[in-house]
């Protein structure tokens, strides 16, 4: 979207915000309304996984004002919310939503989830890395927190979003794109990027030891890029170095990394992958359960699909990626080492159950459109071609820009991930819509449906957890991980995150084969005090904003 067409998009919503103002019908008989907004009769669950209990919520400025089981005053306006649970907005503790931020900042996907706040800089990936930007940095990349921050609350967004520092970005500004150690010196300069990012407003710091530069990233460097954290209390997250056959060599490298810098430590997207690594998850909790009796404050988050969804790139070596994009599509084509590059990544696919468990989610070039939405092994027999060609041919043509999701997690521990007292809920996905400039490949279905899959599949039909156990997952555990001291509970004096939704109802509706579908039994969202969705209809007003953590 150029930012000719972008101005006119921001200008005509707030023409259209006036003209709702203005029409806003005042309630208060005469006298002015004691509260702006009152919630009437609804569940009240206040995100602490207590049980709720019936009660009235107002609401004044940016502020909950009064809960009681009956408020007398009016509001300016009142939502009827009998028969429908009122929650704390939802927090999405591992979003990849800013990526669409500058094309679309109405973030569809993430409002009608009812998702208020998302914590994005994941996988060891940011937008701001504090270092002084390259002219190779272009498209991405801001030279502070401070000017990504302004640049969040210019676009007023729908959700608010709080963010980590990636450390895979930090070391790609200070030590390039090859498999070497720090030095000294980077080292100390790559220190004094983290601590910089603290201090100007990141909530935590993020690995993503699957790829590249992160992967190249020692335990020792690890442990000196935490250490800023544990003076504020802020986590280390981590997309481990590795998730299926070596998945508990992993968790014991992420628990020596916190506990070498002596902060607490977020495992993110936790998952047994591959069906020979399911029987794992026992001692993947054992070792947790045992790190936390030995004072190291750990927990973990997961998205309620058993698909996961990553570059294309990743089936191939780490190895094989070093130097970046070029170096590596080079290699592909190298008899010297192509062939011990196909065997590692077959062994990878056969680990995950074959190319018919690998989907094609997004790729770079309109040649290759047909691709989208197919299983990778039955597209290639489509083509009368080998499957591993025809992975190769795509990176190729795409520059190694292409999308896949992996069908290769268990139900049954998917479920005992989420009801873990010490498991939160994180979609890992983007935001889109399904219409406009973020209506964009064939993304996984998480984007659109993760917070209302987990109300619907997860507590309503297959009772996995408690709806209070659920909203806990979603509001105060994340809020209280990243120090949002003032969100994730619905207390008097907190701020207005507020979602309303109906808990017979609410389900989502995106699928693999069919992902730009919003949830259904989202009522209303309201954000920093602000409507942002009412009767399941959008409002044209965004009350989104860069948020910092409270410590
Ligand atoms: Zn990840």
């Amino acid at each position: 979207m150029t930012s000719n067409r972008r101005a006119f998009l921001t200008r005509a919503a707030a023409a259209a915000a006036t003209l709702a103002l203005g029409a806003r019908p005042a309630k208060s008989h005469g006298r002015r309304a004691a509260h702006d907004l009152v919630i009437r009769g609804g569940t009240v669950f206040d995100g602490t996984g207590a049980p709720g209990r019936e009660a009235d919520v107002a609401i004044s400025g940016t502020r909950i004002a009064q809960i009681a089981t009956k408020i007398a005053e009016r509001g300016a306006e009142e939502i009827d919310a009998r028969g429908l649970a009122v929650a704390p907005g939802f927090i999405d503790i591992h979003s990849h939503g800013d990526g669409s931020l500058s094309a679309d900042p109405r973030l569809e996907s993430l409002v009608r989830q009812g998702i208020t706040t998302i914590v994005v800089g994941q996988d060891g990936s940011s937008q701001a890395t504090g270092a002084p930007r390259s002219p190779s940095d272009e498209d991405r990349g801001y030279d502070s927190f401070t000017s990504y921050f302004k640049a969040i609350d210019d676009e007023q967004p729908s959700v608010n979003i709080a963010a980590m520092i990636g450390l895979g970005s930090v070391r790609g500004a200070i030590v390039g794109a090859n498999n070497r150690p720090a030095t000294a010196a980077e080292l100390q300069r790559m220190t004094a990027l983290v601590e910089r990012a603290l201090a100007e407003g990141a909530c935590g710091a993020s690995s993503g030891l699957e790829y590249t530069p992160g992967a190249f990233a020692s335990q020792a460097e690890l442990i000196a890029l935490c250490k800023p954290l544990a003076a504020r209390g802020l986590p280390y997250a981590t997309h481990m170095r590795n998730e299926d056959d070596r998945l508990l060599d992993s968790i014991d490298e992420s628990i020596a990394v916190a506990r070498g810098a002596r902060c607490p430590l977020q495992i993110s997207h936790l998952k047994t992958q591959g069906p020979r690594n399911w029987n794992k998850l026992d001692t993947v909790f054992l070792r947790i359960d045992n790190a936390r009796k030995a004072g190291l404050d750990v927990a973990f988050d997961r998205y309620p699909y058993i698909a996961y969804q990553t570059g294309l790139t990743n089936l191939f070596p780490v190895w094989s990626r070093d130097g970046g994009t070029a170096a590596f599509l080079a290699r592909l084509d190298s008899s010297a080492v192509a062939p011990r590059i196909k065997a590692e990544t077959l062994a990878k696919v056969e680990l995950i159950g074959g190319w018919d468990n690998v989907q094609v989610s997004g790729v770079r070039s309109d040649e290759d459109r047909a691709a989208e939405g197919q299983r990778l092994g039955r597209y290639a027999q489509s083509l009368g071609k080998d499957s591993y060609d025809v992975a190769v041919a795509l990176l190729q043509r795409n520059r190694g820009s292409v999308n896949m999701v992996g069908f290769a997690m268990s139900e049954e521990n998917l479920e005992r991930i989420l009801a873990h007292p010490l498991g939160m809920v994180c979609s890992d996905g983007g935001a889109f819509a399904t219409e406009g400039p973020a209506r964009r490949g064939f993304p996984h279905p998480r984007g659109l449906g993760t917070f209302p899959r987990v109300l619907g599949k997860y507590v309503r039909e297959r009772t996995a957890l408690t709806l209070q156990q659920a909203i806990n997952k979603m509001t105060a555990l994340p809020a209280s991980r990243v120090t949002l001291r003032d969100r994730g509970r619905l207390t008097q004096g907190l701020t207005a995150d507020v979602v309303v939704f109906d808990p017979a109802r609410v389900t989502d509706r995106a699928t693999f084969d069919q992902p730009f579908q919003y949830p259904e039994g989202i009522a209303c969202v309201l954000l920093n005090g602000t409507i942002q969705l009412r009767d399941g209809q959008r409002m044209d007003k965004r009350a989104g904003r860069a948020l910092r953590p409270m410590t």
